[in-house]
């Protein structure tokens, strides 16, 4: 055999393989970290990914590394060009990369030109991408498709603004009778069509739906002995247990999604600090507050009657009613006399439509304030929504340029940089007791290694604290932003822009210096 021949036979005695691409290319925001580091973005990468690769067993064919540093547009990569051809020509199962937004980032077209080759590629079957956290099959599976459009098309900015529509949209659904929960309640069924999401009676449970409520109502039982009854008769809960608690009876008697309704905001998310740590939590309302109901596109397959419901639950809250008050007043709950903190009271002249509401300070000896038109009121609000955005905006404008997604990368090639100075200051103290260096040497490079690790500490500090700024902004803007849309929105009622606006501004002060002018003083939450 010839060595030719002795190659092949052993290649073919192989069983066949697929080939991987691993793709490497420098962000702009890795360039800033080198600046103060050693310039290792690469070869880190390059490490993670070969080992990534050796542990899920991909045999990889080449590594595809970007020489021009930085380079955003396609066209200026010589490389992805060179990897999207053997793509085209079949070389390869996929690519594997440190994140998507290394194969392209903003431009539309850069963006296009990549989900083509990773959806039509291999001839139509595509190609998979494979990245530290997550496997995308774009060409076969349509969640990854989506999210891949999200990262490759999508600034974070967009995103941003996306995701708040479809909170927005989620309100909208609840207030057009839509079962928005994630769960279905006991004794119903989801049922999602194109332009809804609706329950249905589940068959087994809702007969016991029933039950529970003319238990509670007729025989007077407490849910602990509600839960005890359905124990003894051996009724499945909701998980399959066996065993009802009384919290569960309880929910169940205090939901009025039993009697056609549905609900908002019954579990309003908070976000508080802990140890220094923002904790994103729900704890339960109290009811009174943050709460609304509408009628529900299920009102059809309503278990129980308003009646029954209402009996039932109030035991437990006696405030429930409430609720069904509608309500008026955009600005309940937030807008005061600035003078002696009193409510500003909302008042409307039903009998007199044309006479425009106002808001007045009730009867008092010691304060008295004219009264304002409402519509003014919420004309000035929305001013100084849109001056606080504005705000927010050139703060965060003005925070040091950082790219979030990387900033975790740059702090460790910091911290690498940091060990590696330390190091080097121990050898020189070494150096200098061996009087292998001057005094002056010693002296010398001991302040120049100093000053880089303060330099180094700096960064480190300025790159931890422009994260969380960054979001809070944002975050804020997000709510100011909701708040000030759903305040323009004619189409709202009152107490859904109220729901938005108290989500944002703790309260509204109301002055006066003369009688033609009026003072508002926002304060945010
Ligand atoms: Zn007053």
């Amino acid at each position: 055999m010839t060595v030719i021949e002795q190659n092949n036979a052993v290649e073919s005695a192989l069983p066949h393989i697929d080939v991987w691409a691993i793709y490497l290319r420098k962000s702009r925001a890795d360039l800033e970290a080198e600046k103060l580091g050693e310039g290792e973005t690469l070869a880190r990468h390059k490490k993670i990914l070969t080992e990534l690769a050796a542990r899920k067993g991909m045999y990889v064919g080449e590594i595809y590394q970007e020489i021009v540093s930085g380079a955003e547009s396609i066209k200026d990569r010589p490389e992805i060009n060179k990897l999207i051809e053997d793509c085209y020509a079949g070389k390869y199962r996929g690519i594997i990369i440190i994140e998507v937004t290394r194969l392209s980032r903003g431009s539309q077209g850069d963006a296009q030109i990549i989900m083509d080759c990773l959806k039509y590629a291999n001839r139509n079957q595509g190609l998979l991408v494979v990245t530290p956290t997550k496997v995308y099959d774009v060409a076969n599976n349509h969640d990854d498709e989506e999210y891949m459009e999200f990262e490759l098309f999508m600034s974070r900015r967009e995103y941003k603004m996306i995701k708040r529509r479809m909170d927005r949209g989620r309100i909208q659904a609840v207030v057009e009778g839509n079962y928005m929960g994630s769960y279905r309640p006991y004794g119903y069924d989801i049922l999602k069509t194109k332009t809804a999401r609706t329950l249905i009676p589940n068959a087994e449970e809702a007969p016991f739906v029933k039950l529970i409520f003319e238990w509670s109502v007729n025989e007077n039982l407490s849910a602990r002995k509600i839960a005890e009854r359905l124990d003894s008769m051996g009724v499945p809960t909701y998980t399959g247990d066996a065993e009802w608690s009384g919290a569960t009876i309880k929910t169940i008697l205090t939901n009025p999604t039993y009697m056609g309704k549905v609900k908002w905001n019954d579990r309003m998310q908070v976000k508080t600090m802990v140890n220094g740590e923002l904790v994103t939590s729900r704890p339960r309302s109290n009811h009174t507050d943050h709460y609304m109901e509408y009628e529900g596109k299920h009102k059809d397959y309503a278990i129980v009657d308003e009646e029954t419901f209402k009996a039932a639950s109030a035991k437990f809250h006696s405030d429930r009613t409430k609720a069904n008050l509608k309500l008026k007043n955009s600005l309940a709950g937030i807008f005061r006399c600035k003078n002696c903190g009193h409510t500003m009271a909302y008042q409307a002249w039903e009998k007199k439509p044309t006479t425009s509401p106002r808001y007045m300070h009730r009867q008092s000896t010691k304060c008295k304030v004219k009264s304002v038109i409402a519509s003014d009121v919420m004309n000035a609000v929305a001013h100084s929504l849109k001056l606080y955005i504005e705000e927010f905006e050139m703060k965060i404008d003005n925070l040091p340029d950082v790219d979030e997604n990387t900033i975790t990368a740059q702090i460790e090639a910091l911290q690498a940089e940091q060990r590696k100075i330390e190091k080097k200051l121990a050898k020189l103290f070494d150096a200098w007791e061996d009087e292998k260096i001057s005094d002056n040497d010693f002296v010398q490079r001991k302040a120049v290694n100093n000053n880089r690790l303060e330099a180094i500490r700096k960064q480190m500090d300025e790159l931890e604290d422009s994260i969380p700024e960054k979001e809070e902004y944002q975050e804020r803007i997000m709510y100011l932003s909701d708040a000030l849309d759903a305040l323009l929105d004619e189409t709202l009622d009152a107490d859904v822009k109220n729901e938005y606006l108290k989500r944002i501004i703790d309260k509204i002060e109301f002055s006066r210096e003369n009688d033609e002018e009026f003072i508002l003083d926002v304060f945010l939450k």
